[in-house]
């Protein structure tokens, strides 16, 4: 459902240039769980960001269900941003005034909602991630891995069919981890789900399969998925 044909992507910082995506193919199927694995530096992030439509590839092809992104507006890449794709980030990025209910229904970004099917959408992610008894709380009340419940929440919200999370599990212990890797994994039941982590054993325990980047190429793939021709 998701394809990089030969995608490169470099950062020029004054007269340094840093090649961050160096010539990547890699074809993600629906509904698996893939876990990105490497180094710092590696282009995990990077490569997270280009399939989310968060930053632009310089040169190759992201096939989105068939379609290249060759061609996108600013209005496309929102449209597929907005309905397609639910973020994970390691610090949660939850917004601290407000209850978790409101951090949830922050996330839906789907136009034409009433505020009441938007609440009841918020009430049924909370009690998905076993938070429904704390809706009312505001982040600073709760746990790391209670946070980044929420953080999950907000990311089903509008009911995506790609969940991108980058070290989800950075910032949590190793019991708490386990949890949300739990979470993650029943999620991928009906998701694409890509999860970059510097954690060999994580990646292994959970993911369908694991690819390995080093120096911003594709160094192995547990399982690759057959390219789709689309030209
Ligand atoms: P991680 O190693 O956890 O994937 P990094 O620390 O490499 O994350 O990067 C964190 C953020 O900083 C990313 O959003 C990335 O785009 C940005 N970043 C990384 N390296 C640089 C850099 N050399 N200059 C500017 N921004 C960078
Ligand atoms: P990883 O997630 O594997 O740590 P990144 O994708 O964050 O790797 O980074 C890949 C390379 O690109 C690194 O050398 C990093 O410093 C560089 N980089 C990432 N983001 C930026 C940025 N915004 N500006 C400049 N360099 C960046």
């Amino acid at each position: 459902m998701l394809q990089l044909k030969n995608i490169s992507k470099s950062y020029t910082t004054g007269t340094f240039t840093q090649t961050a995506l160096d010539n990547i193919s890699l074809s993600f199927r629906k509904n698996e769980f893939v876990a990105i694995l490497g180094p710092s530096g590696s282009g995990k992030t990077t490569c997270l960001n280009l399939v989310g439509g968060l930053d632009q590839y310089d040169s190759g092809d992201l096939i989105i269900n068939g379609a290249s992104t060759k061609s996108f507006k600013d209005s496309d890449w929102d449209a597929y941003r907005n309905n397609s794709v639910g973020f994970i980030f390691q610090s949660y990025n939850l917004i601290s005034h407000l209850s978790i209910t409101d951090n949830v229904e922050m996330g839906m970004t789907l136009s034409g909602v009433s505020a009441q099917a938007k609440h009841q959408k918020a009430v049924e992610v909370l009690e998905k991630v076993g938070l429904k008894d704390h809706m009312h709380k505001k982040p600073g009340q709760l746990s790391g891995g209670q946070m980044q419940r929420v953080a999950i929440a907000r990311a089903l919200a509008n009911d995506p069919d790609i969940i991108l999370a980058d070290e989800p599990t950075g910032a949590l212990d190793t019991a708490t981890s386990a949890q949300i890797m739990d979470l993650i994994k029943e999620i991928a039941k009906d998701k694409l789900v890509i999860m970059v982590t510097h954690n060999p054993e994580l990646a292994e325990a959970y993911a369908d399969r694991v690819v390995q980047f080093k120096d911003g190429k594709v160094i192995s793939d547990s399982n690759p998925a057959v390219e789709v021709q689309t030209e």
